[in-house]
């Protein structure tokens, strides 16, 4: 049984098409890579997994809920405790520390502050950043910022981590460095990985591949 599945999905933006019929699996503790051109809706598809948008059509079932069924209040808990999101920047908050932004999804489910600080920094500490914890995300390289927000998404243990274009914004090497972070972490955790790349030395960290074209899901080869 899947994880997370997704069947069927439509999607217009206004009068642009995106998704147009998208069906697609993900199992416990996999990390699968979706890959595809520009435009082919990748980040709509992962959007519409996370509970972020809400397809025109079509099912997302996560166990044995339907998120379409679901109420706002219910999605939101599921985002702050099932899921962890990445994004191509970072998207730290930029007046916060780094251990405060990492901290936050602990505060926000009602952890207390000694105990949320305490958590982040053993994240920042694997992720080797607990260094940079007092300075601002402004102050980090892109492979710095990226490796702080992994830690923002895995320190309230998910048990899937979207990644859309975690290593757009880098060079080889610090992509290199965020992708061992995330595939180390995800192995240790069991969390499920649903990664979104143009990149196939990205890709190539994914235990299976499916491609995107024209908003529908092909099976791509099984990788590794
Ligand atoms: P990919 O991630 O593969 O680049 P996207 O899911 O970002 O693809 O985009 C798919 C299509 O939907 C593109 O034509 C894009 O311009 C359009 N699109 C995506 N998000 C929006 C939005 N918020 N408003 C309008 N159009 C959008
Ligand atoms: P990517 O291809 O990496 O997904 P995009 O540049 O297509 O990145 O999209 C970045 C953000 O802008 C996404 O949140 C997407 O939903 C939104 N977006 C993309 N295309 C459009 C559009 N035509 N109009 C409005 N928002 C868009």
């Amino acid at each position: 049984v899947p994880l997370l599945s997704a069947r069927g999905l439509v999607k217009a933006y206004g009068r642009t098409p995106a998704l147009r019929g998208a069906s697609l699996d993900l199992h416990a503790g996999e990390i699968l890579a979706v890959t595809g051109p520009s435009g082919s809706s990748k980040s709509t598809l992962l959007h519409c997994l996370a509970g972020i948008v809400r397809p025109d059509e079509g099912t997302v079932s996560y166990g044995d809920e339907t998120l379409s069924g679901l109420p706002e209040a219910r999605l939101g808990e599921l985002r702050r405790t099932d899921f962890g999101v990445v994004f191509q920047f970072g998207q730290l908050i930029p007046e916060l520390t780094v251990r405060d932004n990492v901290a936050l999804p602990l505060l926000l489910g009602g952890l207390g502050r000694a105990q949320a600080g305490a958590r982040a920094d053993e994240w920042l500490e694997r992720f080797g950043v607990r260094g940079q914890r007092e300075l601002r995300p402004g102050e980090l390289s892109g492979g710095q910022a990226q490796r702080v927000a992994l830690a923002r998404a895995l320190v309230t243990g998910p048990r899937v981590v979207f990644a859309d274009e975690p290593t757009g914004a880098l060079d080889s090497l610090s992509g290199e460095q965020v992708m061992t972070a995330l595939v180390g972490a995800a192995r240790e955790t069991g969390a499920a990985v649903l990664l979104v790349t143009h990149d196939a030395q990205t890709a190539a960290y994914a235990g299976r591949e499916v491609r995107m074209a024209d908003g529908t899901v092909e099976p791509a080869e099984v990788t590794a």
